[in-house]
Parts: C-alpha cells; structure tokens; sequence
C-alpha cells in the first residue's frame, strides 16, 4: 500500500471543504460586459448571427442577438472584435496535465514531489485555457494532485480550464501505464474501495484501463481487466453519479466493458464498425484521441526523446487508428474530442485540440459535426448541458474568437485570437492590456 494516503487525503479533503466558501458575486453587482462587432457562428447548421451582440452578466450570457435587438445595459464594459467569429470554447475530453510518456521526459521528472507535479499540472492548464480549451476531462492523473489544481483554478489563484477530475487510473498488476504496474488494483473489492476513495475527494470520472496502450508492452487486443472488475467499478460510481471512462485499443475488451456499462471509450485503436454500432446502443461514447497515432505525433514523441520502441508502436497503430475512427463516424455513436496530448502542444502547425478537431473532419465528419464534438455534444457527455458548449443565454461565456466561419472549414480554428472564461478576458491578442484591465474589475 502507499505510505501516507491517509495524511494526504485528510488535506485534499480539507481543501475540497475549503473551496465551498468562495462564492460567486451576487448577479446585482457583477460586472457586466458585452460582445460586439463579431458573427456568432452556428453550430446548429443554420445562419449565423452577424453583427452580433452577446450580453455577460457576471460569469453567464445573458442576451445573444443582432445588433439592434439587443439591448446593452448601461455601464457595460464593450469588447470590440469586429471581424471575428464567436463560438464556445473548445472542450478536450482526455487530458492528463501530470502527461509523462517513456524517453527523456520520464527522466526529467523522475523524482518530482507532490507540490513540484501540482504546480507542473497548474502550468499546462494555463496554458491550455490560453490555447482555447476551456473544459477537460482528466482520465487518469497521479497522486490526486488534479484535485488541489482544481479547486485552485476554481478559486480563481491558477488560470485553467474548468475541470471534470479522475484521478489516477485503475490499473489491474501488469497493465497499461507508461511504467511498469508492479501492484496494481486487483479484484472487485480493490476497485471499489479506490472507486470509493476517489469520489470522496472529488472525482467525477473514474478511469479504468481495460487494455494496452501505446505507452506499455503487450498485446494491446487483450482484454486485461475483468468484467467483474468492470462492473465493480460502474456499480460504485453511477450510485453517485460519476462516470467510468476505459482505456482501451481492444475489441474483446471493449465488449466486455460495454456490457458492464462503461460510460467512455478512449482511444480504440482497433476498434471496428460492429463495436461502434453496439456502443452506439448502448449510448456509449467513443473519445478518439486520434493525435497520438497520427504523424503530427512523431514530431512531438521525438521532440520528447521517445524510445524507438515506442516510436515504432506509434506507426503500427497510426493506420487501424485512423480506420477505427472513420468507422465511429460511419456508425453515428457520440463522439466526443479528446487529445491525449496536451491542448496547447503544437502539432502540424497548430496546437493539439484544434488538429484532433481538423483530423474528425478529415476522417468524414462535417465542420459542424466535428465542432460539436468539443462543444453541444461535450456538454452531454458530462451532463453539464445548461452550463455549458453553447452560446446561448444561461451558459457560462466560454467563448473563443477567430478570424473565419469555423462551421465552413475547422481551419478557422488556428486562428483562435481571444479566449474568454467565465465572462473574463484571459486572452486577447490585438489589446492584451484588455486582459489586465478585465482582470482589475
Ligand atoms: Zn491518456
């Protein structure tokens, strides 16, 4: 067992305690802003809203529409984008801010503290949100720190996107993880009793690695955890509405995971049409992560000093990968965008939340289907479709600015030029002085 996880979960629960007393302004004295001069891109398939104005009270849109159909309350702080294009921020559903993957990386953060990873973890989600990711999912983060930088970016002492935590994934002995699991989380009664942990300090996913993964040797088709474990896992987590998230590039294992009621499927590398169809029914969701496998990837793994044993898995996937996800979007299951790879990591000239996006696209999805897979249908997944994955009055203003129509062509998206969370300015590239002046209110 690991030493100090008593100590360590008396904290981390003490601050999620703590976190519950910041409380948001009163809506009477929140500051209000308003967008004006940009289109509001239609994520419906239909007409955009041109000339648009987007009224924010507070953190939340409170009036969209034409200008002149607006009203713009007195006093409103105006932010001009004329020419710009609005729509919501964009949602990565598998992120892990403590990423370390095999090669130089693993050996550059070899003997990180608890505090060195959480202040690593709060970095990489600054930058993600400046990137234009405002939600992720972390399916699988070490040492429980994703739950401190959470509550921080909550409290508004780290800028970072808003976060659906899972903590560190379960992993039976001897299955996928960059190192080697040498005591894993076996049986049923093991993985309800970390399930149970886990949602005590905040989780709400849970993950659960099924099969192999590019990061571990092995078949990656076999399915490594069993049903049983499986099923251990939904049971405990859907009594207090948390979702299981699965590791997996297996069909067997997929399967199995599906009949145990799995929420989400990550990666599937060697998924087929069959599988999708039977996810589909099951309304599962298929999380792509296709960056990986793809060659934008092997700039990035070499960049990291990659071991050529993972190199060479990398390109032996790439191919069934691909056809995996041409295969999910023939069979019509829910996808949703997930990267893998940090948001903001470049890749193929843009950054890796807007080239996962550009690769569904080019796989068969329309602009429209592939952006609502960061957005309307993101928000579903999490069940936070009042909060969240649209402009519309009620939602949270997470709201991203380009230089073109994104619903004609997900290229739009590499010219992401401001970024806002919550009604606040945390980007904006023509004026960064309106950032500091938003950030003073
Ligand atoms: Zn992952």
């Amino acid at each position: 067992m690991q030493h100090g996880r008593s100590s360590v979960l008396k904290l981390v629960v003490a601050a999620v305690a703590l976190a519950g007393v910041a409380r948001p302004a009163a809506a009477q004295d929140a500051p209000v802003r308003v967008i004006t001069g940009a289109s509001v891109a239609n994520l419906e398939g239909g007409a955009p809203i041109r000339d648009a104005v987007v009224v924010i009270t507070g953190e939340r849109i409170t009036a969209v529409g034409p200008a002149g159909k607006v009203d713009i309350p007195a006093g409103a702080t105006e932010i001009r984008l004329p020419g710009k294009w609005l729509m919501p921020g964009l949602m990565n559903m598998h992120v892990h801010f403590g990423l370390r993957l095999p090669g130089a990386m693993m050996q550059e953060t070899a003997n990180e503290t608890d505090g060195g990873l959480a202040l690593r973890m709060a970095e990489n989600a600054r930058l993600s949100l400046l990137a234009g990711t405002t939600t992720v999912r972390t399916p699988g983060e070490a040492r429980d720190a994703i739950f401190a930088v959470k509550s921080s970016i909550d409290r508004g002492e780290h800028l970072g996107p808003r976060i659906w935590p899972a903590a560190r994934a379960i992993i039976p002995t001897g299955g996928h993880s960059s190192e080697p699991v040498l005591d894993g989380i076996d049986g049923p009664d093991e993985v309800r009793a970390e399930t149970r942990r886990q949602i005590l300090l905040g989780g709400k996913w849970v993950k659960i690695n099924i099969s192999r993964g590019l990061a571990s040797t092995g078949k990656i088709a076999a399915a490594d955890m069993t049903i049983e474990e499986m099923r251990a896992a939904t049971d405990i987590a859907h009594r207090q509405d948390v979702k299981v998230a699965a590791h997996t590039g297996s069909i067997q294992a997929t399967l199995d995971a599906l009949e145990a009621g799995v929420d989400s499927f990550e990666h599937g590398y060697f998924l087929n049409e069959d599988v999708f169809r039977k996810m589909k029914e099951k309304g599962g969701w298929y999380v792509p992560t296709i960056v990986v496998s793809q060659a934008g990837a092997m700039e990035f793994f070499r960049k990291i000093g990659s071991t050529p044993f993972y190199l060479a898995r990398v390109q032996m996937v790439g191919k069934s990968h691909w056809s995996a996800l041409q295969a999910a979007i023939k069979s019509g299951v829910n996808i949703a965008m997930g990267s893998d790879q940090f948001p903001f990591e470049p890749n193929e000239g843009t950054v890796a939340s807007v080239r996962e996006i550009e690769l569904y696209q080019q796989a068969g999805m329309t602009p429209v289907q592939a952006l609502r897979t960061a957005t309307v249908n993101t928000a579903r997944m999490l069940g936070a479709e009042d909060d969240l994955g649209q402009i519309a009055v009620g939602k949270y203003a997470d709201i991203i600015a380009l230089d073109a129509d994104p619903t004609l062509d997900t290229r739009a998206l590499r010219t992401i030029s401001v970024v806002m969370k919550g009604g606040t300015l945390v980007r904006h590239d023509a004026d960064p002085l309106a950032v500091v002046r938003d950030a003073a209110r």
